[in-house]
């Protein structure tokens, strides 16, 4: 499966994950749905790590086919922080789903600053549009995160990969460069505080724009405003199926959490703890869709 307007990712990639917080996995009960939860959705929405897959990891075989069994009955749509490199490896690679399920799945990467749809004619991914920063924006950024970080003491010289890093919709430094290793990236700054120094100096260098701690070596830069919920307000514009009749699931929906927004906009949630939650509330969901269809 190719993605048109993105070169597939070398052997050391190391997918990003703008909005998203690593957590461990929980094992407390599934909870209910919210009583204002739509019987019947007109649409749902996953967020993707921690949710439909755990962090960084291929989707398992059973939420591949819960996911296949809801996309028969409902659109889905798919929205991380993480870019379209990180769908195309942990989702559509494992989907395994015909032309007519992949007709009904919306792609939301970088929080849907990018929105793609499968094109029928050709099987491929085509991005229907992008919010990204301007040159100029995307110019400062990288001017001012590396002087800070070398002020501050925190420019590596010797890095896996480069570290800043142009994606379109997010420059992101990692301090490391985007392939270093786990154990080295943990070791790096284990309480957060360098991460933090850096963010503060470059945000109060950047007023026009969002500067956030990412992962455990980064900072992001994005377009202010730029969280799930923009994402779920662009959905429905594309879509034309108000948020009231969608139905949005996620690991996260917790006030500190990065699918909050969602819950914040008034879109009704499904909050689950693992991958394993949500196949189970997925298959249930399909089936109660495929039986009212029926009915
Ligand atoms: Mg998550």
């Amino acid at each position: 499966m190719r993605i048109r307007d993105t070169p597939a990712p070398g052997p050391g990639f190391v997918a990003a994950q703008t909005c998203a917080t690593m957590h461990p996995m929980r094992s407390t009960p599934l909870r209910p749905a919210a009583a204002d939860t739509p019987a019947a959705p007109r649409l749902v929405a996953f967020d993707l790590d921690g949710t439909l897959a755990p962090s960084k990891s291929p989707m398992p075989e059973p939420m591949a086919t819960a996911l296949r069994a809801l996309l028969d009955v409902v659109p889905v749509c798919i929205i991380s922080g993480g870019q379209i490199g990180q769908f195309r490896e942990q989702v559509l690679a494992r989907l395994n789903a015909s032309d007519d399920e992949l007709g009904r799945l919306h792609l939301m990467p970088t929080c849907g600053t990018r929105y793609y749809m499968h094109n029928p004619d050709d099987g491929d991914w085509t991005l229907v549009y992008a919010n990204d920063l301007t040159p100029a924006q995307v110019e400062q950024a990288c001017t001012v995160v590396e002087a800070e970080a070398r002020r501050l003491g925190l420019w590596e010289e010797h890095t896996w990969g480069p570290a800043l890093e142009d994606r379109g919709s997010q420059i992101t430094f990692s301090a490391l460069g985007q392939e270093a290793p786990l154990d080295a990236k943990q070791a790096w700054d284990p309480t957060g505080e360098k991460k933090g120094r850096l963010r503060d100096a470059v945000a109060a260098l950047l007023p026009d724009l969002e500067v956030r701690s990412g992962g455990s070596t980064s900072v992001d830069i994005t377009r202010k405003g730029i969280d799930k919920a923009y994402g779920m307000n662009r959905l429905a514009e594309v879509t034309g199926i108000p948020l009231k009749q969608m139905l949005f699931v996620g690991d996260r929906l917790d006030p500190e959490g990065n699918d909050y927004p969602v819950k914040a906009l008034g879109v009704p949630c499904q909050a689950v703890d693992t991958w394993e939650d949500t196949a189970t509330f997925v298959a249930d969901l399909a089936a109660r869709l495929t039986a009212g269809e029926r009915s």
